[in-house]
């Protein structure tokens, strides 16, 4: 048999990234091969958005790939000839292109508000450096009922496909700094999320696969309730962040974690079904990241492999940091009673059905003081009220 001269190059939803080396010469014997596919968009309850922007952008690419004279084979989901697999596929492509090699890239990898392409990306990325970096950092952990974005960047889908480089952000928001166009604590903490934070979790998923997803160190195993798919709960605060996730497939850190993430911890829902809710419904999941944030960070399944201790709260800090008490049915003020905040009591039992494994975390000190301070009847009160609250998630 002849040896095959020409070579497939897959390229995947989350490896958008048109600097690439291999797009600096156009090569006749290089098809580029990008799939739209059943197996990708059918594992987990996908948010529309999320679907609909990886699709428009792997578009985008394979367009500016054409036009600059590559060749390029582009499967829709709707095509006939499309196997709605990626290996089937690339036996389909590989016959037919009689193509001898199969090179693949790193596997590591209407209200469309995300950028699309390499050029939305970078128009994205200035307008943030210019208005958003400057205040970035004073209001990170707030909440708003009506103020979705407040300085966040929403970089990271096109960070997470491969349209930015990290190193070019922070490159940008280091020149702002030095233009004296954004303050030092504010380009510091923009630039630590992404050499910090995204570094970290990247590192802590690639160190720990496979298995890191069936982490469950508390024994968790309660499904979401439904409301998780419609947002309708009487919980405020939940309301809105899950409300919100559902509409635009994004929320920000502190609502993915202190919302979301704290309600399904202390409800003692099974992690690996709150990994899948995630991932299907934030524009920006790619298992790397979204992971070992959801199994880590915040529900802290892996024991503390990523965090050094649980993130948990009762309606004391969500006031706080947000509107959301206001005008919630529940009262943020009870821990006992009909209309208590559920966050309060299942707060509390959290910390007391988990004393064993946690209070020799330094971390935790002044919770498990506070805790020794309640006396008994007042404990037992609070492990039934948290049992009765488990018991009917679904109508909280
Ligand atoms: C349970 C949970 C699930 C998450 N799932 C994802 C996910 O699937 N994909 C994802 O990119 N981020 C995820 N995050 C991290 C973070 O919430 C998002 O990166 C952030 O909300 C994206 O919005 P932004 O671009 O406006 O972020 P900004 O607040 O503007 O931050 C700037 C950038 O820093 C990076 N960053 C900040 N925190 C983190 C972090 N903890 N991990 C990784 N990168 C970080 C992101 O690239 C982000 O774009 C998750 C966090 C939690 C608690
Ligand atoms: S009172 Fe409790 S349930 Fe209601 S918004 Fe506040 S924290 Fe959420």
């Amino acid at each position: 048999m002849p040896l095959s001269t020409t070579t497939l190059r897959l390229i995947l939803g989350d490896q958008l990234n048109a600097l690439h080396s291999w797009f600096s010469e156009v090569r006749a014997e290089v098809v580029y091969v990008l799939l739209e596919v059943r197996q990708e968009t059918d594992d987990v309850h996908h948010h529309a958005q999320r679907i609909i922007a990886i699709f428009a952008a792997m578009r985008a690419l394979a367009r500016q790939l054409e036009t600059g004279g590559h060749r390029v084979h582009y499967l829709r989901i709707d095509d006939a000839a499309n196997l709605q697999a990626i290996p089937a596929n690339i036996d389909a492509l590989l016959a037919h292109y009689g193509a001898g090699v199969g090179s693949f890239g790193r596997p590591d990898a209407a209200r469309i508000v995300w950028p699309l392409d390499r050029a939305e990306a970078l128009a994205h990325l200035d307008a943030f450096i210019q208005h958003g970096l400057p205040h970035f950092g004073h209001y990170q952990d707030a909440m708003h009922m009506t103020a979705a974005r407040l300085f966040h960047s929403m970089l990271s889908f096109a960070l997470n496909t491969k349209m930015l480089h990290p190193r070019e952000v922070i490159a940008g928001a280091e020149d702002a700094w030095r233009a004296g166009h954004a303050p030092l604590h504010a380009v510091e903490g923009f630039i630590r999320q992404i050499l910090g934070w995204r570094e970290y979790v990247r590192g802590v998923y690639w160190a720990n696969m496979p298995g890191y997803g069936a982490h469950n160190v508390f024994g968790h195993g309660a499904p979401l309730p439904s409301w998780f798919w419609d947002g309708k709960t009487k919980m405020r605060c939940l309301r809105h962040a899950i409300g919100q996730s559902l509409d635009d497939a994004h929320a920000h850190h502190i609502q993915r974690l202190m919302i979301i993430g704290n309600f399904s911890l202390l409800a003692g829902l099974e992690p690996y079904q709150v990994h899948q809710w995630y991932r299907g419904v934030y524009v920006d999941a790619f298992e790397w990241v979204e992971m070992p944030n959801t199994i880590g960070m915040s529900q802290f399944a892996d024991g503390g492999l990523l965090a050094t201790k649980p993130y948990v709260s009762g309606a004391a800090y969500i006031d706080r940091m947000s509107d959301y008490c206001k005008g919630c049915h529940y009262d943020k003020k009870a821990r006992l009673g009909e209309t208590a905040c559920p966050f309060n009591a299942l707060y509390r039992d959290f910390f007391e059905r988990n004393a064993e494994r946690q209070s020799g975390n330094q971390r935790l000190g002044m919770v498990y003081r506070n805790l020794s301070r309640m006396d008994d009847a007042a404990r037992a009160a609070c492990g039934e009220q948290a049992a009765a609250l488990r018991a009917r998630l679904e109508e909280l």
